[in-house]
């Protein structure tokens, strides 16, 4: 797959980064979609003991529970399980690093020399 385009926006002031972007793969998405899907069930199970609760909470629960699991692997397979990269600071002009794993959108860091913060822009793929 083609590497995204990371743009660092300063206040308002778009810079190309250097960097380097992992998305998940299939596996981790079907994981990450089971625990979506186990959340809602596992509330369901919970639910079920409760009086008066398990006649609204559990059937919605078990119903939910697929249509999280799919809405939970169509949102992962959009974002970056790792982002990577060094950006030119548009304050003091220092090359500066930053790294997110396993982290959703926006992203925040800092310059490491004058500690002007910046936004890492994640592309809407598909879009780009
Ligand atoms: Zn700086």
């Amino acid at each position: 797959m083609k590497q995204p385009v990371i743009i660092a926006e300063f206040a308002g002031i778009q810079v190309p980064t250097h960097s380097h972007v992992e998305l998940y793969n299939s596996k981790e998405l079907m994981v990450k979609a089971a625990q979506a899907l186990g959340v809602c069930w596992g509330t369901a199970a919970i639910t079920i003991f409760i009086p008066v609760i398990h006649l609204v909470v559990t059937p919605l629960a078990l119903i939910c529970g697929p249509f999280a699991a799919v809405f939970v692997y169509i949102k992962a397979r959009k974002l970056p399980r790792l982002v990577d990269g060094s950006v030119t600071c548009n304050h003091c002009k220092a090359e500066t690093k930053f790294h997110f794993v396993n982290a959703s959108p926006p992203f925040y860091e800092q310059c490491q020399a004058c500690r002007t913060g910046y936004e890492v822009l994640w592309p809407k793929l598909g879009e780009v």
